[in-house]
């Protein structure tokens, strides 16, 4: 399957890559590899998993709801790759143990691990209340050890894998009135450094990516939406929001053989931000 970007409406039709001189078809990075990309209906998510099926990758992707879950894996189908969804809530074991069957019961296992769902929601610790700590904390980073907690073993059973846990640079540094946000991603930078030294032996691969300002529905559905996005901008050495797709290219980067001896590493993707 030749690489798409969203919105490409792929080969025309009756178009067959092996056919000239008998070359074959160009492999795709991910050819035979089995993806699960939490958060994936939307966004950043949903960058990484089209870009994974047309890697040659089965996907499943996982969100709480149906409807843009369902969008993507048809997105997927319809330029030729494999897919299926699992809804679910990242924060709930039971739920979490089906999306990782889910990828062993229709594709036979599990290579590639995104756990790419979050939440943000502004606040400083004196206006956070207890009930929102709690949930940003259990989707960004109980529930990526949830996840992980399950495929790890069954990356083990495959002789190995690739986990990229999707952090934030405010894993990295702090922002203000983000006292949650950044705790969860700041603890998930670290569960990625231990998760690398634990797993290293088992030819485990985990690392994270530390995304600055990324133009998504999360921050055009922050306060002050699109108007708050440019302002934010401003703060930016390459001054302009980056592109979900820049980020699926680092997280195929870490997902491929081309990452071989990368492992514990904390890569930021944010335009120079964090290099202030
Ligand atoms: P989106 O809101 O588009 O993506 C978040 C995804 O996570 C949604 O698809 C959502 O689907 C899913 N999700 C949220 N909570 C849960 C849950 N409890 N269980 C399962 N799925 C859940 O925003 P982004 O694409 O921007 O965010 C993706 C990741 O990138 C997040 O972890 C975010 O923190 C991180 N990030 C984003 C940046 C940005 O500027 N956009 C910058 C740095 C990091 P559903 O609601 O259906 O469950």
């Amino acid at each position: 399957m030749a690489p798409l970007a969203p919105g490409d409406d792929g080969p025309p039709p009756g178009a067959d890559a092996s056919s000239e001189e008998g070359a074959p078809a160009p492999r795709g990075r991910l050819e035979g590899k089995i993806a699960l990309v939490t958060g994936g209906g939307t966004g950043i998510g949903r960058a990484i998993a089209l870009l994974f099926a047309s890697e040659g990758a089965r996907v499943v992707v996982a969100g709480r709801r149906s409807e843009p879950l369902s969008q993507v894996v048809h997105e997927i189908r319809n330029h030729g790759g494999t897919a299926t969804f699992c809804r679910g809530d990242v924060s709930k074991p039971d739920r979490v143990e089906l999306m990782v069957q889910g990828a062993i019961f229709n594709f036979g296992g599990l290579d590639i691990l995104v756990n790419n769902a979050g939440i943000f929601a502004e606040g400083t610790v004196v206006d956070t209340d207890e009930k929102r700590w709690d949930k940003i904390l259990g989707t960004n980073l109980k529930g990526a050890y949830l996840v992980s907690r399950q495929a790890v073993p069954a990356m083990k059973a495959r002789g190995g894998g690739s986990i990229i846990n999707n952090a934030s640079v405010h894993g990295m540094v702090g922002m203000k009135n983000g006292a949650a946000y950044c705790a969860s991603k700041g603890g998930l930078v670290q569960l990625t450094r231990a998760m690398a030294l634990d797993h290293a032996a088992d030819r485990i691969r985990v690392n994270a990516i530390c995304p600055g300002l990324i133009d998504t529905p999360m921050t055009r559905d922050a306060d002050g939406g699109t108007k708050w996005l440019d302002q934010e901008v401003g703060r930016y050495p390459i001054a302009r929001s980056g592109a979900v797709e820049e980020v699926a290219r680092l997280a195929l980067f870490l997902a491929s053989e081309d990452s071989s001896w990368v492992t514990g590493a904390v890569l930021p993707i944010d335009g120079g931000f964090a290099a202030a």
